[in-house]
């Protein structure tokens, strides 16, 4: 399986992820916070399904410029899945005329701009040879994490989110599992922020990494981009195996 974090900066700072979204095997993407900004477009036009974990801007920033990109009235629309918390939160705060079309509405009269599949928690489906699962995490809203397994290896994404147990437990049952995405958002100077806006630090990362009982691979997501620096002195301060921040435009393979 290849995993890829989407490139979302202009120029040099590649290695910020400003915004959010993965591919999977170039065909599925979670989140969609840059894919409408990847060049070509022919890149965008792979995608079948985006995986929305939550409503909040970094995680759904691109989403009308993607859906512009990709449509086709005479194709089939792309998949959006989500929750129904999320669906709602797009449909209300930005298909609504004002910050851009009502597709929903549109699409009584024209072709479809895209189709809903709902995500329900543990929830498992197939999208080709990937099986999906949704974990929820806890976050402001509601919000998922995905488990993605393609019959030999499986991967989890495990963003954004304050300390969690269930989903500790319902990976510890996955002998796929092989690799980890987890957020790391700030530094321990903002504990009392990151609490407050449910992210991790360094000290809670290390602490839901020992919540998993067995070996894979870490790579840190998420993390502020200008806080970058900090978050990485105060993890290597706390840790003394070094810590592998997912790269933007790196494809990864498990
Ligand atoms: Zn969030
Ligand atoms: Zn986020």
């Amino acid at each position: 399986m290849k995993i890829q974090v989407v490139e979302s900066t202009i120029g040099q700072s590649a290695r910020h992820q400003f915004t959010v979204s993965y591919l999977i095997n170039d065909t599925v993407a979670i989140d969609a916070g840059c894919i409408g900004f990847m060049h070509p477009v022919a890149r965008q036009q792979k995608l079948s399904h985006v995986l929305l974990s939550h409503s909040h801007f970094d995680h759904i920033a691109s989403l009308p410029v993607f859906l512009e990109n990709v449509y086709c009235p005479t194709g089939d629309p792309v998949v959006l899945c989500a929750g129904e918390e999320t669906q709602r939160a797009v449909e209300s705060h930005v298909f609504n005329d004002r910050i851009w079309p009502d597709l929903v509405r549109i699409a009584q009269t024209e072709a479809p701009f895209f189709s809903w599949q709902t995500m329900r928690e543990f929830e498992t489906f197939l999208i080709g040879d990937l099986s999906i699962t949704p974990i929820p995490l806890d976050h402001l809203i509601p919000t998922f994490g995905f488990l993605v397994d393609d019959g030999h290896s499986a991967v989890a994404i495990v963003s954004d989110t304050a300390p969690v147990t269930q989903a500790w437990d319902f990976l510890n049952r996955q002998p796929n599992l092989n690799a980890v995405f987890l957020e790391l958002s700030f530094p321990e100077s903002m504990a009392g922020l990151a609490e407050h806006t449910m992210h991790l630090t360094p000290s809670t990362f290390l602490r839901e990494q020992r919540k998993l009982e067995r070996s894979v691979n870490w790579l840190a997501v998420h993390l502020k981009s200008t806080l970058r620096e900090e978050i990485l002195s105060d993890f290597s301060a706390l840790s003394v195996s070094p810590i592998v921040v997912a790269e933007p435009g790196t494809e990864y393979s498990f």
